[in-house]
């Protein structure tokens, strides 16, 4: 625990997977990535697709520069690697995520107190934020949402590769989020399973809460949160914050 522990927020930051959903994403990413590369069979081999999207989604999560937006970062890398240009690709994809990437709901379950969550933040009048990690486009967020029993108006933000210059674990994306809803690091409270992602918020003054049902412990992170609990535990925390 750490010390500047405060009971009163303007705005709540929630992680998606492994947070409001029961989603694995090291059991989802191989087979989300698989499904996407078989869309270019006979374009670009298997394995390489799947090594220069890796490799891409890499560089995404490593950019620095504050005006690139991360579609841009990944797409700039992923099209130079595999040979393509973004309009070749562009309605592949969009019809992967129409028609291909529904049928991985399998790997999502929904939690009960995920519910819970976001009805008390709208009982509080807390405006909620979707604190992804912005990998992702927006139809991709939008569906595992659903699986979650979620929906999108549920939410002041939702962070994506569309609309974010920075991934998690980088703190400049807590910054941006700040920035984006008018609301300083230290009136919001990011809630998440992940103890480097998710509690590095700290980082630009967030308060945290370490949500432990599905719990990502990094090895050699030291694991520093305000605040931890289930996630029904923090529908229950939300309910006490002090307007
Ligand atoms: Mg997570």
């Amino acid at each position: 625990m750490i010390n500047n522990n405060r009971k009163s927020y303007d705005a709540i930051l929630v992680d998606l997977d492994g947070t409001l959903i029961d989603l694995d994403l090291n059991k989802f990413i191989p087979a989300y990535v698989d499904a996407l590369a078989k869309r270019f069979t006979g374009r670009v081999d298997h394995v390489d697709f799947i090594r220069h999207l890796l490799q891409a989604t890499s560089i995404m999560v490593k950019n620095r520069d504050p005006h690139k937006k991360n579609k841009v970062v990944f797409y700039e890398e992923f099209c130079s690697r595999i040979g393509y240009s973004f309009e070749e690709i562009e309605p592949v994809i969009d019809d992967f995520y129409r028609k291909d990437f529904p049928n991985l709901s399998c790997w999502g379950q929904e939690l009960p107190f995920a519910r819970s969550v976001v009805e008390t933040a709208q009982k509080k009048n807390l405006p909620l934020i979707l604190a992804t990690n912005p990998l992702f486009p927006l139809a991709a967020v939008l569906h595992r949402l659903t699986w979650a029993g979620l929906n999108s108006d549920d939410f002041k933000l939702i962070t994506t590769m569309d609309n974010m210059h920075y991934c998690k674990p980088n703190p400049d994306y807590y910054l941006e989020i700040s920035q984006k809803i008018d609301c300083p690091p230290e009136r919001c409270l990011m809630a998440g399973n992940d103890t480097l992602e998710d509690l590095i918020a700290a980082k630009v003054g967030m308060n945290t809460f370490l949500v432990e049902d599905f719990i990502l412990h990094r090895a050699g992170i030291e694991l520093v949160s305000n605040y931890r609990g289930s996630l029904e535990d923090l529908a229950a925390f939300i309910e006490n914050i002090e307007l």
